[in-house]
């Protein structure tokens, strides 16, 4: 399987649009589904994991059809990897040495903006759930 871009639906796109409005509009933020992510041969440590952002562009490790599915678990890869844009957002060579000073302070897990990227892609997938729920609810009482 190759490297596919992504469209993201209108809806989704409108939700990150109000939630980082300092990316200026996310559709400059490409979402690609990859079996295997850049650089992946050389950086083998990269196997590991399943969402990578590289310099504003986002990989997901799945199929573009479950991408396009958009489930609760992949929203949430996306919302992470989107936070990882905003961390890096015009601070590119500045955020990378933070986060490779804290990477290796802290390995990724306990890394600071690993923890923001989880606490926040929980809180975004929250937040997103609900205003789905509440539109169908308006929905089906119209
Ligand atoms: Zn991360």
């Amino acid at each position: 399987m190759s490297t596919q871009r992504i469209e993201l639906a209108p809806a989704l796109v409108a939700f990150l649009d109000a939630q980082f409005p300092e990316l200026g509009g996310v559709a400059h933020v490409p979402v690609f589904a990859c079996a295997r992510f850049p650089f992946e041969r050389l950086l083998r440590y990269l196997q590991r994991f399943s969402g990578l952002m590289f310099f504003d562009r986002i990989y997901l490790r799945r199929k573009p059809a479950e991408v396009a599915e958009a489930n609760p678990a992949l929203l949430e890869l996306l919302f992470h990897e989107f936070v990882h844009v905003r961390q890096f957002h015009r601070k590119i060579v500045r955020s990378s040495l933070r986060y490779a000073w804290h990477f290796l302070r802290a390995g990724y897990w306990n890394h600071p903006m690993e923890i923001e990227a989880r606490a926040e892609a929980a809180r975004l997938l929250k937040q997103y759930l609900n205003a789905k729920r509440h539109e169908s609810a308006a929905k089906l009482a119209a």
